[in-house]
């Protein structure tokens, strides 16, 4: 039986307000941000494999001021509601997301003081700043110069890739939450692998932002690290619309070898198919529907299992209203 997982402020049991959503919306519209509302706006625009249903309400959040307004608006209305990033890590039900969806690209980032701290504002994008800090001589998000996705979204995951995590970097998280904004630790964010407590707990806080530490060296050597990383996932990875590995390597093992070698690889459900040149990806070859993805990911799993004996642990995260389409195997959260 699958397991699908909806742990958001947002669900179809949360009872949303049309009339605080109304509010939410037209305070976001006024200045200084001016946000425009999407009234039903279909999840599948927004995230990388591009399946999932509507929002109730979307907006987008193009600076840390903006997400820091509409998110404190939330909290204190109880309005339900999620913030994704680039949608790169998230597979979105059909049924969509009840509540208001923030989603959250743009911002800013600043080299601190000691000339070896850096700030980016959550929305900021990580390969972008990766290749700031590379242009400021700055070492150490190598592995973040081919993580698709935002700041926040990394920071929220641990995101991770050639031996780095964002754990590795993170000193500080500027967090709001229903009392108000504050900086946490990377203790308090207890990081596991590609996982904090923000990701176990949607909800509890917004991440605005998040200080990083590197080391000085060679701008041109990390630049060259940063080509070379990603020529080899150039190699190794498809780059039609996917979520990136849905399944987390278990100790000592690939996700995409136990896939292989259950013979799954190129196995398709609906528009959705296990990609040839990396098992570990399911692709949305054109007019995939979530329940196609999670389908897929479902006879994976059970693959796995009955013929290799290993269970596999997903890496992406299911959002939203799962539950209305297969009610006899999730509850609302
Ligand atoms: C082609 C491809 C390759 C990938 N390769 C890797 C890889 O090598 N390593 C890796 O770790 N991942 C990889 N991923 C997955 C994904 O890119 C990362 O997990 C990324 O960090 C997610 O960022 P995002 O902005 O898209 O987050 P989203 O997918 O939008 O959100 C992820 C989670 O973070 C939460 N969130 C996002 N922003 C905030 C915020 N500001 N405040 C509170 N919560 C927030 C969301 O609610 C959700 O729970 C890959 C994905 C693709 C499509």
């Amino acid at each position: 039986m699958s397991t699908i997982a909806t742990h958001d402020r947002c669900s179809s049991g949360a009872q949303t307000g049309i009339g605080t959503l109304k509010h939410v919306a037209a305070l976001a519209a006024q200045p200084p941000h001016e946000l425009k509302p999407a009234w039903r706006e279909p999840l599948a625009r927004h995230t990388s494999v591009r399946v999932g249903g509507p929002a109730d309400l979307l907006l987008r959040v193009r600076s840390r001021d903006a997400l820091r307004l509409v998110a404190a608006e939330a909290f204190a209305r109880d309005l339900p509601f999620r913030v994704i990033g680039d949608g790169t890590n998230v597979i979105a039900a059909d049924a969509g997301i009840r509540g208001l969806v923030i989603r959250n690209h743009g911002g800013e980032h600043g080299l601190c003081a000691d000339g070896v701290t850096v700030w980016a504002d959550a929305g900021c994008s990580l390969i972008g700043t990766a290749r700031w800090t590379a242009g400021l001589g700055l070492s150490g998000l190598e592995g973040a110069a081919t993580i698709p996705g935002t700041v926040g979204g990394a920071v929220v995951n641990n995101a991770g890739a050639y031996g780095w995590t964002a754990a590795d970097s993170v000193t500080r998280i500027r967090v709001l939450d229903g009392h108000g904004e504050r900086w946490i630790g990377v203790q308090e964010m207890r990081y596991g692998y590609r996982t904090s407590i923000v990701k176990q707990r949607p909800g509890w806080a917004v991440v605005l932002g998040a200080e990083m530490r590197l080391t000085r060296g060679d701008g041109a050597s990390i630049l060259a690290a940063m080509r070379e990383r990603l020529a080899a996932r150039q190699r190794t990875q498809p780059t039609a619309p996917s979520s990136g590995s849905v399944f987390r390597n278990p100790p000592g093992m690939s996700a995409w070898q136990l896939i292989d070698e259950a013979g799954l690889r190129g196995r398709e459900c609906g528009g959705a198919h296990v990609s040839r040149k990396h098992a570990n990806f399911i692709i949305n070859g054109g007019g995939a529907t979530a329940h196609d993805v999670a389908a897929l990911i479902d006879e994976i799993e059970e693959t796995v299992r009955s013929r290799l004996r290993v269970t596999l642990q997903r890496e992406v995260e299911f959002i939203g209203a799962w539950e209305a389409a297969r009610p006899q195997e999730h509850g609302t959260n």
